[in-house]
């Protein structure tokens, strides 16, 4: 069974490369009834906060990424990474080193002055244990000398490495705690990890890490490096290309199924689709269609696809959903009544939105209540003429059917009875109802709205 963790240390917000990486894990599981896993890398203590962790789960659940189990804790492990780096010491495979700081870097800097390879080779490397001394040491690993190690990436292709080039790297410190390489190794393998999906800024240590499998005999799972986001421009994304956190994007009230569309044909791609749903992009996914070069992030497309979610919502989840932008935004919460309102106004306006916000926005006459406040350009449209046009009108709405077709018939008869077009009538009743000149269609908000209080906002206006 596939089993894939995300391994975020916990120094910052959750990044959009970051999210990125998370969603090709969950996607990968949740494809192949597998499980995905969450270790919190925070053996850092200098530069882990509990704060930088909550965001991390917070960016998370935004993006609907569950994760299956306990949420690991890398520091929690120490214990664990310890006694295997005594077992490898055990079993010959490591050993004791006892040189001094001063001595590694007089090793280095000569090797340099000689033009050689500038990679520590301890001489405790094969000394005898009766010619150990009584004095603090670490633990290295014994590297092979000669031969290759070849990362078979699933994304990157092979990737070979000289061994001449790998040194003995420390896995247990003199004061007993244990390096970062050796801790991901044994969460992995404690973990059941099978596929280690992540950056391929951690590439080079894939290399470093499969010395300890294969010292500890342990199976090497699947590697997959994906290669960083880059900005439009082509340059590593930076702030000055616009937000890098992922909650950032929940504050400007991008939708998370959007988000996650997006995210996932980051780098990767199924043919030509550009929209799916979750349960496609989950059956979808695979290492395969993992580009080797960045991916460009692109705000234009963002929006693209997050209004085609938009469109598609059901209109219940999408009115939820803008409560949860509301208060991740922290604007003021709806009340029972608009929240009720904006449910029923949602089928005219999630055609046109590429946002939450502008979905608010557009839904502006069915929020707000009486009495209905002009802008400027609606208050134009309400001039004494218009007013005494909208008094007239409204006794002809008092007893009809509130369907559109009546509505519609109503309306253009009255235009033609005044012979004059239902265009001309449009902006003093968009004013009337919305207090806008710009609305949906005077048809859909008067329904939206009802019968009492169309007819109540008319008659505000009809002085
Ligand atoms: N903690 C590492 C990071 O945040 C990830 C390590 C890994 O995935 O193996 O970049």
């Amino acid at each position: 069974p596939v089993v894939t963790r995300f391994a975020p240390s916990p120094t910052g917000y959750l990044h959009i490369g970051g999210a990125r990486t998370a969603l090709f894990n969950w996607l990968y599981a949740r494809g192949r009834g597998g499980k995905f896993l969450l270790r919190i890398e925070d053996t850092d203590r200098a530069r882990s906060t509990p704060e930088a962790t909550a965001a991390i789960l917070q960016g998370m659940a935004w993006l609907g990424l569950d994760h299956d189990g306990e949420i690991i804790s890398q520091f929690e492990n120490a214990g664990r990474h310890a006694e295997v780096a005594q077992d490898l010491l055990a079993r010959g495979k490591a050993y004791k080193c006892f040189a001094s700081q001063d001595e590694i870097t007089a090793f280095r800097e000569e090797a340099k002055a000689e033009g050689r390879s500038t990679l520590y080779r301890s001489p405790w490397r094969d000394a005898a244990p009766e010619s150990h001394p009584d004095a603090p040491y670490v633990i290295r690993i014994k590297a092979p000398l000669t031969g290759q190690t070849v990362i078979r990436d699933r994304v990157q292709g092979d990737v070979t490495i000289r061994n001449d080039q790998l040194d003995d790297m420390v896995l247990l410190r003199s004061d007993g705690t244990p390096v970062y390489m050796l801790a991901v190794v044994v969460d992995d393998h404690d973990m059941g990890v099978t596929h280690v999906i992540r950056g391929d800024d951690h590439l080079n240590n894939a290399a470093r890490q499969m010395m300890i499998y294969e010292a500890m005999g342990w199976e090497v799972p699947v590697w997959a490096h994906i290669p960083l986001i880059h900005g439009s421009d082509g340059k590593k994304l930076s702030k000055r290309h616009g937000a890098l956190g992922a909650q950032e994007y929940q504050v400007m009230g991008y939708p998370a199924a959007g988000m996650r569309n997006y995210l996932a044909r980051l780098g990767w791609s199924h043919g030509d689709d550009e929209f799916f749903t979750d349960a496609q992009a989950q059956e979808w996914f695979d290492l395969d269609g993992i580009r080797k070069s960045p991916a460009q992030f692109d705000l234009k497309k963002l929006e693209n696809i997050c209004g085609q979610h938009i469109a598609a919502a059901d209109d219940a989840a999408l009115r939820r959903e803008c409560e949860e932008y509301l208060q991740a935004a922290g604007l003021p919460a709806l009340d029972a009544a608009q929240s009720s309102a904006l449910e029923k106004a949602l089928y005219c306006l999630k055609d046109r939105a590429k946002t939450l916000p502008e979905l608010l926005d557009k839904a502006h006459f069915a929020l707000t209540s009486r009495p209905v406040e002009c802008d400027e350009k609606a208050a134009k449209n309400l001039d004494t003429v218009s007013r005494g046009i909208l008094a007239e009108l409204t006794p002809h709405l008092q007893n009809v059917n509130w369907d559109k077709e009546t509505l519609e018939d109503v309306l253009n008869g009255f235009a033609a009875a005044k012979d004059t077009k239902f265009g001309k009538l449009a902006g003093p009743l968009r004013a009337a109802l919305a207090g806008r000149a710009v609305t949906p269609s005077v048809f859909d908000m008067m329904l939206v709205l009802g019968r009492d209080e169309s007819l109540a906002r008319l008659e505000d206006a009809a002085i």
